[in-house]
């Protein structure tokens, strides 16, 4: 056996790495296994919800509840902007996902100010 990479989902052994996600075909479901710090890791409840209260995983793809300013930029994210394929980090300040907003860049935001798409 190798290090015996899941599906943290359906527990599928027919997943793929594509990058530096893996993909499950089975579900459909992605994720990056660094993230959530290496095999075996999914057992760890993080614990991140979003503002209805809904648990939040890696990939997920969710939608920006008010307007954000980006730190330390006058850009500003609007409120309803989808953002697709999140990042649970463990971010000190409480920005706890990681993502990538198109015409912004990557950026971390608190898990309070998304829904669950
Ligand atoms: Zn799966």
């Amino acid at each position: 056996m190798d290090d015996g990479l899941k599906c943290p989902k359906c527990n599928s052994e027919h997943v793929y790495q594509d990058g530096m996600l893996w993909i499950c075909p089975e579900c459909a479901h992605e994720w990056n296994p660094q993230a959530e710090g290496g095999a075996g890791a999914d057992a760890a409840d993080q614990g991140v919800r979003d503002a209805n209260g809904n648990a939040l995983s890696d990939g997920d793809a969710v939608t920006v509840i008010k307007d954000l300013k980006v730190k330390g930029s006058s850009l500003v994210v609007k409120g309803g902007t989808k953002v697709k394929n999140i990042r649970l980090v463990d971010g000190a300040d409480g920005h706890n996902i990681a993502c990538k907003i198109d015409g912004i860049g990557a950026m971390n935001l608190k898990s309070e100010f998304v829904k669950k798409a």
